[in-house]
């Protein structure tokens, strides 16, 4: 801990996986949430955050840590396909799909892949860059981890021969205070409730710890997992967790004379981390078969590299899709008119050089655009833009000024992913209350999904406590500069 000189006002992000605003809103408003209630009353509270995407927590969570979308950070998604290599990757996106993957290769690219290969080398993370200043960060259950401590991580014994390490030991460059499962532990006689992860009062143990031992950082991040394997099985009305998680939130703040003091000695901060969708309860109905779509087509399996005969590779993340054209036998008009006529498809997006394409499965029409050009959006974005405004649910005001509807950042948030990785590929939602399935693929009938660039998945909250200074725009790739500019200026 040499070079530490913790800033006078430590930041404490919590990230509480799946938590939405109606049901945040619902749960403090009816006295459920004392914690999250004091918070929000003696703070700011933002209902409209723009998260990442697709709205799936490895791309989110890169956004949150690296202030840009996935363009920059290259993590595309919790399952893709890398062209270079010819290879599935996907990072854990269900049993079924990461038993035909592999196990090996699911943890490893989960725990080593993401953050030492695939996470974007040119970008820096927030402990990166908080290293650079010599100040120390900390990273609690989360993925996402990169930082600039090499440090050997270990698996257990019983494991070994689950991972693809030599000996079940690696070394991880990570930040300079790191939980993450039983890999690496704050209180050395922690018991983690799964290998890689804690649950929500492992979590929050972990973050008491550096209270109480007065070892807190000058930034804190820290993830509770929990939320999301629930509201996809109950729905996005569900509150139960967040009760749960706020008595945890309770004892942190209980550590302090008052809650109040707790507010003078740090900054805390409590976001979402993407939305749900509602989903009905006929397999019918609900879940688009991509492969029936595509039948005329032969398709790549996901558990062996794809054969020379192969024409496509479809990569589901819940509601939304890849779909890789792997040869020229292929036209991307004949895909494209293909999902055109599927009703419960929303948008569609492909690049053509400079150019981005976007039609839809709804509305008539189509939107050509690209960076740079005459329009600017609310983020001070500039675009070129012609076609079919509507199909995006874009508004166009006096002075040529565009503003967003149902899909929150959606030029820059489609450009971010259509340029997340090398490949000739298509970008498809499906419309609120659908899922896509596609090879192994999970669904989620009677419950919830997200990964669309829809604002029900989009627009997750933010509350922020201790501090008067707002983030300049609401989106997460704007937060780990509002949070670096915080830490300097106290
Ligand atoms: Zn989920």
């Amino acid at each position: 801990m040499k070079n530490n000189k913790p800033s006078k006002k430590p930041v404490i992000l919590l990230n509480i996986d799946s938590l939405m605003p109606q049901a945040l809103e619902i749960a403090v408003q009816t006295d459920q949430t004392p914690a999250l209630k004091f918070l929000m009353e003696n703070g700011m509270y933002f209902s409209n955050m723009v998260t990442s995407f697709p709205t799936m927590s490895v791309t989110i969570d890169s956004s949150l840590l690296t202030g840009t979308y996935p363009d920059q950070h290259r993590i595309p998604g919790l399952h893709w396909f890398d062209t270079r290599n010819l290879q599935f990757i996907n990072y854990g996106t269900g049993l079924r799909e990461t038993f035909r993957i592999g196990w090996r290769q699911s943890v490893h690219n989960m725990l080593y892949r993401l953050n030492h290969e695939h996470l974007g080398a040119n970008i820096t993370t927030i402990y990166e860059e908080l290293g650079k200043k010599k100040l120390h960060s900390a990273s609690i259950n989360s993925f996402v981890y990169r930082g600039n401590k090499p440090q050997k991580l270990k698996t257990p014994k019983t494991l070994r021969a689950f991972t693809e390490f030599e000996n079940g030991e690696w070394t991880a460059q990570v930040p300079p205070i790191f939980s993450l499962g039983t890999f690496s532990k704050i209180r050395q006689r922690g018991v983690p409730t799964q290998i890689a992860a804690g649950n929500y009062k492992y979590t929050a143990k972990e973050l008491r710890y550096l209270i109480r031992k007065n070892k807190l950082p000058s930034f804190t991040f820290c993830i509770f997992q929990d939320m999301d394997a629930r509201i996809h099985f109950k729905g996005p009305t569900d509150i139960k967790l967040i009760k749960k998680i706020d008595k945890e939130i309770q004892k942190i703040l209980n550590m302090y004379p008052s809650w109040e003091k707790a507010l003078e000695k740090n900054i805390w901060m409590v976001i979402g981390d993407n939305g749900h969708a509602a989903t009905g309860t006929s397999y019918r109905k609900c879940i688009i078969d991509l492969r029936k779509i595509f039948k005329q087509f032969r398709i790549a399996q996901i558990q062996r590299r794809p054969k020379s005969k192969d024409q496509i590779a479809i990569c589901v993340n819940q509601r939304m899709a890849y779909i890789y054209l792997l040869n020229q036998s292929v036209s991307i008009r004949k895909l494209i008119e293909l999902l055109r006529k599927e009703s419960r498809v929303d948008i569609i997006a492909w690049k053509n050089g400079e150019n981005i394409h976007v039609v839809s499965g709804i509305k008539d029409g189509m939107i050509t655009y690209r960076a740079g050009g005459l329009y600017t959006d609310i983020y001070n974005q500039n675009w070129s833009i012609e076609g079919q405004l509507d199909l995006l649910d874009l508004t166009l005001t006096n002075n040529q000024y565009l503003s967003y509807g149902d899909y929150p950042d959606a030029l820059a948030r489609l450009s971010g992913a259509l340029h997340s990785h090398e490949g000739n590929f298509i970008i498809v939602n499906a419309k609120p209350g659908y899922e896509f399935k596609a090879q192994s693929t999970p669904f989620h009938l009677s419950g919830a999904a997200h990964g669309s660039l829809h604002r029900q998945e989009s627009l997750v909250p933010l509350i922020i406590a201790g501090t008067k200074e707002k983030p300049p725009y609401r989106r997460f790739v704007d937060m780990k500069n509002y949070i670096i500019k915080l830490i300097d200026s106290n």
